[in-house]
């Protein structure tokens, strides 16, 4: 029994570490001819999106019916707003943004984008109009070209090579013999998380989607090309309904509101100096934040010094 056991949970582990990727999923399917568990309800019409305005209307989720996951979160991402998120790991801020693309249904409550619930639109139509970096970018086995311009198949050469210049990886893929024809992936050149994670942004800004998702989008960075990515973030989500979850504060200051999210619930929500005036819980993740920051700052000079 083992022996037929283990290859299925392989598979399961597989298809598991991808829908947490938030990769391509209808490919994945292809790949190991399994049926996605949330399905288009007969007549789901497509989106139609005129704000769009994003609302998270009591939204309760759990992935196992004993350990509840989001209680009971509600907010709005007015058209073109940002709105972040932020909080303690294993909070529920991924969570958040695979409901968004309809990874899973919530349990109760319901996730509405311009007033249509996502459980009536069709799949395709809805993530043709998100642009999702995830926190773990995984590539598909092809050139960086290919993974690059998957955000727009029409797109010409000019324009996946200016969305690579604005995701910073550019100046990198001039440096590889084969340039944007090197293969990636299992089978090919390996890149670091920071390198994937440039892709992935390259891919959005070249997809210009109207709502974006962006899951420490910078995580995997050091701070001097997060800082220049952050830029092009910032040019990417000028107008764009976004939601963004951070795990580095500096990047959500200008967010038009804050939302700090602690065990599955809203613990606090307003401005970056709302939050601060407040002195909770964001006054204290900022102030230790600062004081890690200031204590690398000192570090390097040392080490430069020395
Ligand atoms: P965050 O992004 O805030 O760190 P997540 O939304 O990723 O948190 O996860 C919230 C909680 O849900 C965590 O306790 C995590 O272990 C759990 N979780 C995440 N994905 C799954 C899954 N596929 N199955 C079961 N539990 C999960
Ligand atoms: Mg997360």
């Amino acid at each position: 029994l083992m022996q037929v056991y283990r290859p299925l949970n392989f598979i399961g582990f597989v298809y598991r570490e991808i829908r947490q990727g938030l990769t391509d999923i209808e490919e994945m399917f292809k790949l190991l001819d399994q049926k996605p568990e949330i399905e288009d309800r007969p007549g789901a019409k497509p989106l139609a999106v005129t704000g769009p305005v994003i609302r998270f209307n009591d939204v309760h989720f759990a992935y196992d019916a004993e350990r509840p996951i989001l209680k009971g979160v509600s907010f709005e991402i007015p058209a073109g707003h940002t709105v972040a998120v932020v909080g303690p790991s294993g909070a529920g801020k991924s969570t958040l943004s695979r409901l968004l693309y309809r990874f899973y249904d919530v349990g109760s409550g319901a996730i509405t984008i311009d007033g249509q619930d996502l459980r009536d639109v069709t799949q395709e139509s809805l993530r043709a109009r998100i642009g999702m970096v995830p926190q773990d970018t995984v590539l598909f086995n092809d050139s960086i070209a290919y993974n690059i311009r998957y955000g727009r198949p029409d797109a010409n050469d000019e324009e996946v090579r200016r969305a690579a210049d604005m995701a910073q990886i550019g100046p990198f893929i001039a440096t590889l013999p084969k340039g944007y024809d090197s293969q990636v992936g299992e089978r090919g050149l390996k890149l670091s998380g920071g390198e994937k994670q440039r892709v992935a942004i390259a891919r959005t800004i070249l997809k210009a989607p109207p709502i974006l998702i962006l899951d420490e989008a910078t995580s995997a960075l050091d701070t001097k090309t997060e800082q220049d990515i952050q830029s092009a973030l910032d040019v990417v989500s000028a107008n764009r309904t976004t939601l963004v979850i951070a795990h580095r504060l500096s990047t959500v200051v200008n967010a038009n509101e804050i939302i700090v999210l602690k065990d599955g619930q809203i613990a606090e929500r307003g401005t970056h100096f709302d939050l601060l005036g407040r002195q909770g819980l964001y006054a204290q993740m900022w102030s230790r934040q600062r004081e890690a920051t200031e204590a690398e700052e000192r570090a390097r000079r040392v080490a430069a010094d020395a």
